[in-house]
């Protein structure tokens, strides 16, 4: 039997075509990378009854339901109704609950580091970032990358991604609780960036320009002098990614910017979006439009009615660096490649 397969179609609806023909993967979103845990029977259930029995951790922290036959993918379809409702509309998301899936594919899933529950390293809550992050980016179907981390250490890989949240802290210091004891000097210079001295009084100096905010300082003072302040805040990478033709990583956009900023920011993305693509969420990532229209007009745009608070700070420029793979200079003897004369 030959099947009318509408590969573009069930694609926007995150399944992805297989090498073997006729065959499937899904790829369910799982937003910051936290769920209950009762998900996992249905994920089970899909993969043994509609999938080759196998299953893969996505890249991007999907489930991914391998092997499904494009047939049975209504069927799938209808399974997968109540999770993406309970998932999507526990993060307020205002899409369609239709019978096809997913409604798009564009915005993909937003990884997170475990540091919004669990991670002691964790400056600010990833889980709860990347919740109110699903609600903007998933309502609109233009590409992007986002990804989570909890604090400067970047498990996540947030600088390759086309937005990269760094939770980061500014420790407040009680100097009179503070008993000179040098722990948090002596963590700051191995791990961060030695910011921190002891005095004559045998109390602590620091150099607040470079400190990087990831509250090292904290976990080690033994006397509680020093602490994370509440404040919820980030840094914000962009422009990075992987791929054939120009790698990069990402550069810093904004240094400690508040959530409230970050939600207000990310809620022009669409915007943006719509305008450098003139209405039309073709393929083509984060990283690319900012390249295509100039990062001024990325940071007007973005920045439009952003309340940003007094400690934030914005590039005035960026310079990228791209990973040039054509060239191979490093492998190749300049003489050997074909280019060169
Ligand atoms: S990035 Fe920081 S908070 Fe997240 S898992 Fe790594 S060490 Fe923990
Ligand atoms: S937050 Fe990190 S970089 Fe800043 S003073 Fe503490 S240990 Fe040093
Ligand atoms: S670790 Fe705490 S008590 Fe020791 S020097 Fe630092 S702030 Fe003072």
């Amino acid at each position: 039997m030959t099947l009318d397969i509408n590969v573009g179609k069930v694609r926007n609806n995150c399944y992805r075509q297989s090498k073997i023909p006729g065959e499937f993967l899904l790829q369910l979103r799982s937003p910051g990378a936290f769920l209950d845990a009762k998900w996992l029977e249905m994920v089970q259930m899909l993969c043994q009854k509609y999938g080759d029995g196998n299953f893969h951790f996505g890249t991007r922290q999907t489930f991914n339901i391998t092997g499904i036959k494009y047939e049975d993918i209504p069927k799938v379809n209808e399974i997968i109704k109540p999770y993406i409702e309970e998932i999507e509309g526990d993060r307020n998301v205002d899409i369609e609950y239709n019978d096809d899936g997913y409604p798009y594919i564009g915005p993909r899933n937003i990884m997170a580091c475990i540091g919004g529950r669990h991670c002691i390293k964790a400056a600010q809550n990833t889980q709860r970032l990347a919740d109110k992050l699903e609600k903007i980016i998933y309502e609109s179907p233009y590409q992007i990358k986002t990804a989570v981390t909890g604090c400067p250490n970047d498990c996540v890989k947030a600088h390759f991604t086309d937005f990269g949240f760094v939770g980061v802290t500014r420790p407040v210091y009680d100097i009179d609780r503070c008993i000179g004891c040098g722990a948090c000097v002596d963590r700051c210079k191995a791990v961060a960036t030695r910011v921190l001295s002891l005095n004559d009084q045998g109390k602590v100096d620091k150099d607040p320009c470079c400190c990087v905010g990831c509250g090292e300082c904290v976990t080690r003072c033994p006397n509680n002098a020093w602490r994370r302040p509440d404040r919820q805040m980030w840094n914000v990478i962009i422009g990075g990614r992987t791929g054939k033709q120009f790698p990069r990583m990402g550069q810093m956009f904004a240094r400690w910017m508040d959530e409230d900023a970050v939600i207000q920011m990310m809620e022009n993305w669409k915007d943006f979006s719509a305008y450098v693509l003139d209405n039309k969420p073709v393929y083509l990532h984060g990283g690319h439009l900012i390249d295509r229209v100039g990062f001024p007009t990325f940071k007007k745009m973005m920045l439009k009615d952003v309340d940003l608070n007094p400690e934030c700070l914005i590039a005035d420029r960026i310079n990228w660096t791209e990973k040039e793979y054509r060239s191979s200079i490093n492998v190749m003897k300049v003489e050997d490649h074909k280019n060169v004369k």
